[in-house]
């Protein structure tokens, strides 16, 4: 049997040499959230708020909703939490937007393109999404209104990110749009590879970036990430999407942006500290496996995990990648 790992996040989590790591929880509704609290996150890097609307065949009101984050986040009381908005689209489907069929959905109108003014021609825009768009920007409103409610009911520090951001342009709109509803923290989440060669402008736009190592990997290959098929190329050991993230970090330094991680490489206790010698100072992932994070990113020190992350980036691929990270960590 292998030895029992640790159990819980013995926070605040630094690197041995001092460098803050905020370790967060994905999650979903309460009862991730009494699982966050019970393992002791320091908070929720990504609460995915789809749950409520995909079974929706109208959209809840603004008080259903803010009623329900507030259940939500009551768990984590005192804990700062990071609520992405609505994430609908492709595989994430919501009745009452009255979104048409498309034939690439993973490429078409998903996550916050849903509540913007896509760039094009608008009469085409409107024929290609379907009638019922006419309140679509309202829907996004409700929601920033109900997630800024809900947290102050619950007393939590909220911050509030949008999906699927490939531009400033669209960042900027986001921002406003947040911030009308009341949101001080307001970030966008980096998992299109077009946000990361924007970088530059875009970061300039928010006060946080999240990287949604999911999406992100799947549009860097071009391979659906609900393919087993193309599961070798949805690693995000993948020196391609490592390169990016490098990129990223490099770009937040010029402007100060705190850089996140909550897809699914966080969740990976070696990958991890390649993230943090990258830069990233949050890893967000699975209750469950944040104990095994804390611990591995709490036993090195800063110069370590940067020789770890220039090993993963300078890597031909995926095994020379894991080998060299696991030769230097032990
Ligand atoms: C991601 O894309 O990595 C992510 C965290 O979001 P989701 O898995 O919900 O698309
Ligand atoms: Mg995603």
């Amino acid at each position: 049997l292998a030895a029992a790992g640790p159990t819980s996040v013995a926070g605040p989590v630094t690197t041995t040499d001092g460098r803050r790591i905020a370790i967060v929880a994905n999650i979903a509704d309460a009862k991730d959230a009494t699982r966050a609290a019970g393992v002791g996150a320091e908070g929720v890097g990504l609460l995915r708020t789809e749950l409520t609307f995909l079974s929706a065949a109208t959209e809840p009101t603004e008080a259903d909703q803010r009623a329900g984050y507030a259940a939500t986040m009551e768990p984590l009381r005192g804990l700062p939490i990071t609520a992405r908005t609505l994430d609908a689209g492709a595989d994430k489907p919501v009745p009452f937007l009255d979104v048409a069929p498309e034939v690439n959905p993973a490429l078409g109108v998903r996550g916050q393109r849903l509540f913007d003014e896509v760039a094009g021609d608008a009469a085409e825009r409107s024929s290609t999404i379907g009638s019922g768009s006419a309140d679509r920007a309202g829907v996004l409103d409700r929601q920033l209104a109900a997630l800024v409610g809900g947290a102050a009911d619950a007393g939590v520090p909220l911050k509030v990110m949008a999906p699927m951001i490939s531009t400033a342009d669209e960042a900027r709109r986001f921002v406003a749009r947040a911030r009308a509803a009341g949101a001080e923290q307001v970030g966008v989440m980096i998992e299109v590879p077009a946000a990361v060669l924007n970088a530059p402008e875009l970061l300039a736009e928010v006060d946080f970036v999240s990287v949604g190592t999911n999406d992100l990997t799947q549009y860097v290959f071009a391979a659906d990430r609900q393919s087993g098929a193309l599961a070798a190329f949805n690693d995000p050991w993948q020196p391609a999407v490592l390169r990016l993230l490098d990129q990223l970090c490099r770009a937040a330094e010029v402007t100060g942006t705190p850089v996140g991680v909550c897809g699914e490489a966080a969740a990976d206790p070696a990958l991890a500290v390649v993230l943090v010698g990258l830069g990233v100072t949050s890893l967000s992932a699975a209750a469950s496996a944040l104990p095994a994070v804390a611990a591995r990113v709490g036993s090195v020190d800063l110069a370590t995990a940067r020789r770890a992350a220039a090993a993963a980036v300078g890597s031909p691929d995926v095994a020379s990648a894991r080998a060299a990270v696991r030769d230097l960590l032990g």
